[in-house]
């Protein structure tokens, strides 16, 4: 496969590598697990929008610039080569709003979408519940119709960036007695309604990157229902087809840790007589460019109206193992060093590995855990019998 760019698709390249030279801050921002740095994430977002680059493919009424994939995957190219903050807004920005996009009404997509590219109002997810994570389905959490309200009671748990959010975007059960995917709706929530109560919980790293969110008589209006009621699982998994397939993690990502891997060995692999290391950093960097070109074909059938389907499921268990193995690889590289915090006075420049490490024991757990995944591509690409 080779890849070949159009004069128009160069300059949007020029353009944005441009702005980002110009506007990327000089010095990194503060985790946005921590409030001063979920401020300054939020400050990132309103310059983004500022320079209409905070959702290029939504349409240009609505904030965007009304490009196709091929232009998205050259801006996140660009964004993740150029040390771009990470995006506190990702959840609104790459689950929600496509989500919006298709089941939501035009008075929801000119409500919500606007302020989301603005970083006005930044999104959590509210699906996992304790008893219904790998099992959605399983959702008790209630959103029961009251007139021209939903009255909502029970919990979501692991709720990311919840702690500081503005609103959530969830899957509730509308019909008491429903089983299963049945009898589910799919509502959106301000975070500071009455009734709301947020528990932070700590990661790995010591900060409280999720929330317990407990609801007790919340009341929320009927206009904030997304799709029918009743009808909401089909609305979320829309929303996990882009949170698996394409938007969540683009190859950008992978090609930048890859890049610097690479770097690392150059600065490190020679001090150490072990060739086993440099096919781990050879394959990292292959893989990546694997993902990007499968990536990029899976964005030109989509540009031809085709839907993503299971396959989904193999693309989020390549780029979660992708990212795993390659902070692994890091790991060995930096030896002891490798346990350095970045405030640590001897991390140097290498501190941000162990972060990336921490993180990537995430990447086979949300958006579906692998487990999952691969029960799925077992069921529905193999045709393989279910147990
Ligand atoms: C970093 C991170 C961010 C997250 N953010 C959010 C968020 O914003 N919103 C949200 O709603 N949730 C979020 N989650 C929660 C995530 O969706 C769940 O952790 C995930 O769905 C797994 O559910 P669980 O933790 O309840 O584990 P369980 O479902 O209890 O699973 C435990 C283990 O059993 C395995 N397992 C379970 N069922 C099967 C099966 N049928 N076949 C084979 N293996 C199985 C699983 O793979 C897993 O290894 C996040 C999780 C992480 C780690």
């Amino acid at each position: 496969m080779r890849l070949e760019y159009t004069e128009r698709q160069n300059k949007f390249r020029t353009e944005i590598r441009e702005w980002l030279a110009d506007n990327v801050p000089k010095q990194p921002l503060q985790s946005f697990d921590t409030e001063e740095g979920f401020r300054q994430h939020r400050d990132w977002e309103h310059k983004l929008n500022s320079g209409r680059w905070s959702a290029v493919t939504w349409p240009e009424p609505l904030g965007g610039r009304g490009v196709d994939l091929i232009e998205w995957l050259i801006f996140e190219e660009e964004y993740w080569r150029a040390h771009a903050p990470l995006r506190v807004n990702q959840n609104g920005i790459f689950l929600l709003a496509p989500t919006l996009m298709e089941y939501g009404t035009e008075e929801q997509k000119q409500r919500f979408l606007p302020r989301m590219a603005a970083g006005d109002d930044i999104w959590a997810q509210g699906w996992s519940e304790p008893g219904a994570g790998s099992d959605m389905a399983a959702i008790r959490c209630k959103a029961i119709r009251e007139g021209d309200h939903y009255v909502i009671n029970g919990q979501k748990t692991w709720s990311t960036r919840a702690v500081w959010a503005d609103w959530l975007f969830g899957l509730f059960r509308s019909e008491p007695d429903s089983v299963r995917h049945h009898g589910l709706t799919f509502v959106l929530l301000p975070l500071n309604l009455p009734g709301i109560t947020i528990r932070p919980i700590k990661q790995l790293n010591g900060l409280p990157g999720f929330a317990e969110i407990f609801f007790d008589n919340v009341r929320v209006p009927v206009e904030n229902r997304m799709g029918e009621e009743g009808q909401g699982w089909n609305v979320a998994m829309a929303t996990a087809g882009f949170e698996r397939g394409l938007m969540l993690r683009s190859p950008g990502r992978f090609q930048q840790t890859a890049r610097s891997l690479v770097e690392l060995y150059k600065a490190e692999g020679e001090k150490i007589d072990d060739c086993s290391l440099r096919d781990a950093v050879v394959k990292s960097w292959m893989d990546a460019e694997a993902y990007t070109l499968s990536t990029y074909a899976t964005a030109a059938r989509l540009r031809k109206g085709e839907h993503i389907g299971p396959e989904a499921s193999t693309n989020k268990i390549f780029w979660s193992e992708l990212d795993l193995s390659m902070h692994e690889a890091a790991m060995r590289l930096l030896g002891p060093r490798a346990e350095l915090l970045d405030t640590a006075p001897d991390a140097g420049n290498v501190g941000h590995w162990l972060e990336g490490f921490l993180f990537a024991q995430a990447g086979p757990i949300y958006a579906g855990s692998n487990e999952i995944q691969r029960n799925i591509i077992a069921e529905r690409m193999l045709g393989l019998p279910r147990s």
